[in-house]
Formats: C-alpha cells, sequence, structure tokens
C-alpha cells in the first residue's frame, strides 16, 4: 500500500474496529461512555487519559472521520462539527476577541459573510473585504489588529482564485494566522495547509457526501491550534452527530472516482458553454480564459465540479433557462450526484446590493451549474435544448 495514494488511503486507511472484527466501519450510536471504576473517570476528565467520555466531545465515528480527512489533506489533526457554517464560527470564535480583525474578500459564502457583517460586530469584531485578485489590497488591509486572514478559493458562486502560496506567505510574514474554505475543491484537489494555511475548512455538507444526504463541517490544522477549538467546541456544543460521521466516512472512500467525473464532466460543460452564443461569460478554473488559470493550475488538482454562466439578457433570460432545464434540478445545494442550477442574486447571494453582487461577479443573468454524476451526453443536451 502506498501510503501517499489518495484513493487508497481513503479506503484502507486502518481504523478502529470492534470485537467483532467488522470489514466496513461500524456505526455507533451511543451518547456517553462507561467507565472502569472512577479513577478512569477521573482521569478522562482529567485529560490524563485517552478515550471516550461524551459524544459531545468524541465518539468512535466522529473520531475515524477526523482521522481520516487529516490523512487525506496532510495535517496533523482536525474536528468535525454539525455543519459547514459550524466549523467556520467555532474556528473564528475560537481565535478572536473583542477589538480584532478580519481581513477577508466579499467573494465568501453567503453566510460567512452575514458572519461577518451582522454577527460579529456585536462583539467588536471588525473585518475589512479586499478583492481575491488584487494583492495590494490585501497588503494594504492589515491592520494592527488583524488576527485572521479568510479566503476562500476557488469562489462561490464567481469562482475567483487566490494564490495560495502568496497570500500564505503574507499572513506568515505578518503572524497572522490564514483561514481558508476548501469546500469547493475538497482534499482530493488542493490542500491548503501545503501553502501555508494554518487551517482549512470544509463543508462536508456538499461534494465529501456527494449525494446530497446529510450536512457536515470539518476543521483541519496542527495540533496546537486544533487542541484550541476542541477546548471552545466540547463546551459550545457544535458537535457532529455520530450518524453523520458515519455516512461521511463511507463517502469519503468513492470522493476521488466521484472528484474525477465532476471535474471532467464540468470541463466539458464549460467548454460547450464558452463556445455558445448565447452566453456572455462562463466561469471556470481550468478554462484557459479564467484570469486566473495559470495559479489554478498550481494549486489545483483539476477545475472543480462548479461551472458559473452569465446569459445575455438578464434575469429575464436567466430565469427562463432555469425552467426549461428538463433534468437539472433548481436548488440551493451543490456537489451532488444530481446537477443543480441556482440563481445567485435572488437566492444565495438576494441580501447583497447590486453593487456587492457585480463586485463578485453576479450579474442578473449569472447561473450557477453543480455539475452532478449524470451522462454528460444528457448533462449537455439539457443546457443546450434549455439554451435554444
Ligand atoms: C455550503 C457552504 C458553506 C456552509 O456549509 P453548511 O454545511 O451549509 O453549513 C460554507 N462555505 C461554502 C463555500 C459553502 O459552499
Amino acid at each position: 500500500m502506498q501510503e501517499d495514494n489518495f484513493e487508497t488511503l481513503a479506503i484502507r486507511l486502518q481504523t478502529e474496529r470492534s470485537q467483532y472484527k467488522e470489514h466496513s466501519v461500524p456505526l455507533y450510536l451511543t451518547s456517553s461512555y462507561k467507565f472502569d471504576d472512577s479513577e478512569e473517570m477521573r482521569a478522562l476528565f482529567a485529560n490524563e487519559k485517552e478515550g471516550n467520555v461524551y459524544s459531545r466531545y468524541a465518539n468512535p465515528n466522529t473520531s475515524e472521520l477526523i482521522e481520516k480527512m487529516a490523512a487525506l489533506e496532510g495535517a496533523e489533526t482536525g474536528w468535525v462539527t454539525a455543519t459547514g457554517m459550524a466549523a467556520i464560527f467555532t474556528t473564528f470564535a475560537t481565535f478572536l476577541s473583542a477589538g480584532d480583525h478580519i481581513l477577508s474578500s466579499r467573494s465568501v459564502f453567503g453566510s460567512s459573510h452575514q458572519l461577518l457583517n451582522g454577527i460579529f460586530p456585536k462583539w467588536n469584531i471588525s473585518y475589512t473585504y479586499a478583492d481575491l485578485d488584487k494583492k495590494e489590497q490585501w497588503e494594504n488591509g492589515i491592520q494592527a489588529n488583524t488576527k485572521v486572514i479568510f479566503v476562500e478559493t476557488p469562489s462561490n458562486p464567481g469562482i475567483d482564485i487566490i494564490d495560495l502560496e502568496w497570500i500564505g506567505q503574507l499572513a506568515k510574514k505578518h503572524g497572522i494566522l490564514l483561514i481558508v474554505d476548501n469546500c469547493f475543491a475538497t482534499p482530493y484537489l488542493q490542500q491548503p495547509l501545503k501553502y501555508g494555511a494554518d487551517i482549512s475548512i470544509h463543508s462536508a455538507t456538499k461534494f465529501i457526501d456527494g449525494q446530497g444526504r446529510t450536512l457536515g463541517g470539518v476543521i483541519l490544522g496542527s495540533d496546537k491550534l486544533i487542541r484550541q477549538i476542541e477546548g471552545f467546541a466540547r463546551h459550545s456544543g457544535p458537535a457532529m452527530s455520530p450518524f453523520n460521521a458515519w455516512i461521511l466516512s463511507k463517502s469519503l472512500e468513492t470522493l476521488a472516482v466521484r472528484m474525477d467525473r465532476h471535474c471532467e464532466s464540468a470541463l466539458k460543460v464549460a467548454e460547450f458553454l464558452e463556445a455558445h452564443a448565447k452566453v456572455k461569460q462562463v466561469r471556470y478554473p481550468f478554462l484557459p480564459s479564467h484570469p486566473q488559470y495559470d495559479i489554478a493550475k498550481k494549486q489545483m488538482k483539476l477545475g472543480g465540479g462548479i461551472v458559473t454562466l452569465t446569459i445575455n439578457g438578464g434575469v429575464k433570460a436567466a430565469g427562463s433557462f432555469m425552467d426549461k432545464l428538463k433534468m437539472f434540478s433548481i436548488s440551493a445545494n451543490l456537489g451532488d450526484t444530481r446537477s443543480i442550477a441556482t440563481h445567485p442574486a435572488t437566492s444565495t447571494h438576494a441580501k447583497l446590493t447590486e453593487e456587492e453582487r457585480l463586485q463578485v461577479g453576479i450579474e442578473q443573468g449569472t447561473v450557477r451549474l453543480s455539475i452532478g454524476l449524470e451522462h454528460i451526453n444528457d448533462i449537455i443536451a439539457d443546457i443546450e435544448q434549455a439554451l435554444s
């Protein structure tokens, strides 16, 4: 077994098994654990001994998922949470105090923007936004109280990309924590910790589950940082359920083959759309027309499963395209086996002003496509008939 082959590791990483020697990872639905005696209970609570105490802290299924995700992304360890937003909130809440400042970009997930914009100000935590592709804005945005740089690459839904190696060096130079939302790429396509990120976060709800069944969040980093996150999470309670951890661990076994197909089909869709007369613009990391194509090629294994297009004719044309789709679902999720179309301006990004939306590449005619695992001919045929 080649330890660094992603597919093999995702399937064969040897984790704990019960006395029944089950072949597949079993499910441990238990809220708490027994101690042999009062001394063992004391030692576990004092962190003098390793073991399970209570499923808000750890459970064999969440521990197994953490071990597998950390191995796949080259992290020392990790933590898992009920949702991707719980992972982002838990990470921020662990490292930020009143008076601190976050440097980020408007090209972040809608709820991440709401955290920075609507929730953290009440604890006197401020933020500044820089454009993902403008280096001087990142350099100038650093303040004496900047504690965290938070980026999402590729971004949702604009598919903007930031050079992770460059921002990693900038963060290091100033002693600032770099946190990367790695949701669109998954550990199979991009490993931010290798480029200097301190923490990599996933919404496991998307491609990691990959089948639209469950919510989940993953935080990966050094043992030192994750122990701090654990200290916050144990007592604030964003825990992932053992059942969801079990589902997500099974999903990791097929992540590589699923991502290969998502990416292969998404590239074909992007190329088809780019050649279509009704399409004004297509954004996909591995299209040579993408402004950060060279950076995408450097830091990503493949281009990902999301293609964003802007149709000539604004909101009416986008609405008519979506309504004509026969196979694609209209849904807010992404990273599913089923192909999905979303209209960001009226759904996920409806809370932004028109000006803010334009800054992140969302026009009224913009549609986000999550390319599923149906046959590529059926995917393209559905898009083609809906555009005609
Ligand atoms: C969906 C998503 C999240 C939030 O994840 P949930 O599991 O829905 O809480 C965060 N970041 C990105 C990029 C996402 O797409």
